[in-house]
């Protein structure tokens, strides 16, 4: 196995709350690894470390062996230029809880927008390539819409399509479906079932216990800033060791 992602003793303060307390995490190449826990105990900080969008205090984060956020120039940190940051992210799609499509562009707009401006696609290449990806999430008779025209259903997965469009090594899902009424949320997670299916390397922020003991091969849980336990799902979910876990899980049923 290759590691995708590994998190090693991170440490993130806001004044004196201590948002990540030395949490330690391997995501494997070709996984899904799911992150459950409380709301408050870290998980969006944890993925926004992973992201660059959050500098930790401690600790270290590397995507592929590479370190992020800094680099080591003779044995000592040193932090990137903003130029070595968006190279970074850019292999990193990341799919937020908000529904957070660009307004005024349409949805293949959206979608090329990061390939055109950032990785410099040629437009027509990168419109080939959205329809691809619109049609893969479901969404081939919407290209020209505008979001408002969409359900939120329809704007995750077109959100899911703007992020693989950059052909990320890793996708950051932050609570996909917790936004969306219950009746469209199962269309997202089928997205996301599917990706799973072809190998997509995802770590998974979800509160949708059933869909995480199915698709994760990975499960850790994370309690006020601190990894409670972790491993496969049908441990971790369906015979956790801590009284923690077991009473958060007994919550959500
Ligand atoms: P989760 O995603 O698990 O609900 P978060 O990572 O969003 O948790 O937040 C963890 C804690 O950090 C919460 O107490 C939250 O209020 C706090 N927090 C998150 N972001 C900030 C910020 N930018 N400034 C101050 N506190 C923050
Ligand atoms: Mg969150």
């Amino acid at each position: 196995m290759t590691v995708a992602v590994n998190v090693r003793g991170a440490v993130k303060s806001y004044g004196t709350n201590r948002v990540l307390d030395e949490v330690d995490f391997t995501a494997q190449a070709g996984q899904v690894t799911a992150i459950i826990g409380p709301s408050g105990s870290g998980k969006s900080t944890l993925l926004r470390a992973i992201n660059h969008l959050e500098p930790l205090d401690s600790g270290y984060v590397t995507v592929r062996g590479e370190l992020i956020g800094v680099r080591l120039h003779k044995g000592r940190l040193r932090e990137l230029s903003e130029r070595a940051i968006l190279r970074q992210r850019s292999r990193i799609g990341f799919v937020f809880q908000s529904l957070n499509l660009f307004p005024h562009l349409s949805v293949v707009e959206n979608v090329i927008e990061a390939p055109v401006v950032t990785q410099r696609v040629p437009k027509q290449q990168a419109i080939a390539r959205a329809k691809d990806l619109l049609t893969k999430v479901g969404l081939a008779d919407k290209i020209d819409a505008y979001p408002r025209q969409l359900s939120g259903g329809q704007q995750q997965r077109v959100a899911i399509a703007r992020a693989l469009a950059l052909e990320p090594e890793l996708i950051l899902f932050d609570e996909p479906t917790s936004a969306l009424d219950p009746e469209l949320v199962g269309e997202v997670l089928t997205v996301i079932r599917d990706l799973a299916a072809a190998g997509t390397t995802m770590i998974v922020v979800t509160h949708e216990i059933g869909f995480a003991r199915e698709v994760a091969d990975h499960v850790v849980f994370i309690d006020a800033g601190r990894v409670v336990e972790q491993g496969p799902p049908d441990q971790v979910l369906v015979a956790p060791r801590h009284d923690r876990t077991r009473e958060f899980l007994g919550k959500l049923v």
